[in-house]
């Protein structure tokens, strides 16, 4: 049987480590997915496994591309496909190693990609007008003039998400409520069926346990040669052997291999450094800075990735058509306990799924699996944004003595149940038995 096993997570929690305990165990070979093991070299910045870690294990897609390459989504599938197939053909199982949220989605489902840098932008945007300063009034007409849609959906004091829509409309030249029905159509048309039949492990550790294993590691990639790495790529593209992206440096640096935590981070240290103006004082500060700097890009950065996975990972997994794809947390937390709650546990139920044996409730293998992969508040805000509905209550007025309008159905399941509502249904059967008491009243009606 045609199977894969993925393992997914936040930086720093064991991705790399797993991966290959279970292809020692089970007879696999490592597939990258994470976007900046893509390149060649700079081991440290791309937080690359060290080769005698690897035991042996072959590693696919990694290391082979120069830092001025580009590797899209679309080739990263067509490639790891293409990987998979030869594993299968070895009679080997592929573990997918990923890092990079949207490699892994893509790889995963039938054309799941549809958000963001895939959604065509109209070929002349408006330039974005400084909105954060105008009142919430304002935002709110000009929303009402671009796309009434949305507008018709938020609350007109609802700042924020009225800005949003706005920026959404100006950043990619289309009103988001078009953006949002092309999703949608895409959706129906296509589901999100998955590709193969897949287990996936999700590493997790709490952020209480796992930030100060984040910042022990930047310190770490610190002395173990960070600067070093970072030093002579600046160098190259000093002497002209790598080009950076072209456009502003902020743009420049959210692309390709520039994007690695670490690189942008220390920009203000070595540009100090290189124009050798400053004190060893003053250079030791930046260099603190930067360092900072960079914890928190690494903090942040985990942060999305859990975020990813528990708001398009998970509901994509719950709302498919079939269930091919399993997923299974393990509690990567305790490193002291990293064989019995990780490696012991992922090499069971791995083994279980290549065997097509009964699989475990994936709520039963820890107290974190059973809270975070419970289904609670489920939301899916493609579906929740277009199953939106404004009401207008047909008893209840306000001062001005227009109906009541209710945004959305939360809003409106609370006013039927709130005081005034029923104030009001108490006051209109009031005038309805007084009518009756009168002569040539009307028959009475139902509720
Ligand atoms: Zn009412």
């Amino acid at each position: 049987m045609k199977k894969i096993a993925t393992i997914i997570g936040t930086t720093g929690v064991g991705k790399s480590q797993l991966g290959v305990e279970i292809c020692k165990a089970l007879g696999g070979q490592v597939i990258n997915a994470d976007a900046m093991q893509v390149y060649k070299g700079l081991d440290i910045i791309t937080n690359k496994m060290p080769m005698h870690e690897r035991l042996g294990i072959q590693h696919h897609l990694m290391d082979f591309l120069e830092p001025e390459q580009e590797y899209k989504v679309t080739q990263f599938k067509d490639d790891c496909s293409n990987c998979i197939e030869s594993i299968w053909h070895d009679n080997q199982l592929p573990v997918v190693v990923g890092g990079t949220n949207y490699y892994v989605q893509s790889l995963l489902y039938q054309n799941s990609l549809i958000k963001g840098e895939d959604v065509a932008r109209s070929p002349s945007p408006e330039p974005m007008p400084d909105l954060d300063v105008l009142p919430t009034d304002d935002l709110y007409q000009r929303l009402q003039q671009v796309d009434p849609i949305m507008a018709n959906k938020w609350h007109p004091s609802n700042r924020r998400k009225i800005l949003r829509s706005l920026q959404v409309y100006y950043q990619m030249g289309r009103p988001q409520s078009d953006i949002i029905k092309d999703q949608h159509t895409h959706h129906e048309r296509f589901g999100s069926q998955a590709r193969f039949p897949s287990i996936i492990f999700w590493l997790y550790a709490d952020p209480l346990q796992l930030n100060p294993r984040l910042d022990d590691r930047v310190t770490s990639m610190i002395k173990t040669g960070l600067f070093e790495e970072i030093k002579q790529l600046r160098q190259r593209v000093v002497e002209g052997q790598v080009n950076l992206p072209p456009g502003q440096v902020d743009e420049q640096y959210q692309r390709g291999l520039w994007q690695a935590i670490g690189y942008k981070e220390f920009d203000p240290y070595f540009t100090a450094l290189e124009a050798n103006a400053l004190s060893m004082e003053d250079l030791d500060k930046i260099k603190d800075e930067c360092t900072e700097k960079m914890k928190t890009a690494t903090r942040r950065y985990a942060k999305r990735q859990v975020q990813w996975i528990r708001n398009k990972l998970l509901p994509t997994i719950w709302n498919a058509k079939q269930d091919d794809v399993k997923i299974y947390l393990l509690d990567a937390g305790d490193l002291s306990l990293w064989n019995t709650n990780v490696r012991d546990k992922a090499i069971e139920v791995a083994r279980a799924f290549q065997n097509g044996d009964t699989l475990p409730d994936p709520t039963s293998l820890s107290e974190a699996a059973k809270t975070m992969l419970t289904q609670t508040e489920l939301q899916d805000t493609q579906s929740r944004i277009l199953g939106w509905q404004n009401h207008t209550c047909p008893i209840c007025k306000t001062d001005k003595g227009d109906q009541l309008i209710l945004y959305g159905d939360i809003e409106w399941e609370q006013h039927k149940k709130s005081r005034w509502h029923r104030k009001s249904i108490k006051t209109l059967k009031r005038k309805a038995a007084m009518d009756m008491n009168r002569p040539n009243a009307p028959p009475p009606t139902d509720d």
